[in-house]
């Protein structure tokens, strides 16, 4: 997707991780605190990370921007940066299954109240609340064949 356009490129991995850029200020304060991070959220934050993490709206977004957004270098670039928010998004909803964390989990699918997770969830890669490390033995498998698969693509 977007050949020799390393700026499309930046946007799509920005886009990648800015559906988790709201909870970085809650994890920092949870550790400054030293409670379990994540534990304990309030409205405002489960709210605020609803639209980030939300299907419907990067769907549209993406739809209105191929329709809409010139083909430009920025427009281009958006497009991008709203492709890569939605893998995240689509990354997230089968990687959430775990009911201990279900109070606290966006629906991925605002403003509708269906909490995809609990639909098409089928593991989750946390131990705990902000606790990913050590990663399970699935984890280690996927970033084992990842590690291999840029060391093939890259060096071979
Ligand atoms: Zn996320």
């Amino acid at each position: 997707m977007f050949p020799n356009n390393t700026l499309a490129h930046c946007a799509c991995a920005a886009g990648g991780a800015a559906p988790d850029l709201v909870m970085i200020p809650k994890f920092a304060l949870d550790k400054l605190r030293e409670v379990q991070p994540f534990a304990k959220q309030s409205k405002a934050m489960l709210f605020a990370k609803e639209p980030p993490h939300s299907i419907v709206l990067w769907v549209v977004l993406i739809i209105i921007g191929i329709i809409y957004l010139p083909q430009t270098a920025l427009g281009t670039a958006t497009l991008a940066f709203c492709i890569g928010a939605l893998s995240h998004v689509i990354g997230d909803i089968p990687t959430h299954a775990d009911p201990r964390f279900a109070d606290t989990e966006p629906t991925f699918c605002w403003p509708l109240k269906v909490k995809l997770s609990q639909i098409f969830g089928i593991w989750d890669y946390r131990i705990d609340h902000g606790l990913l490390w050590p990663p399970k033995p699935t984890e280690i498998i996927i970033i084992g064949i990842s590690i291999i698969t840029i060391i093939i693509i890259k060096f071979l």
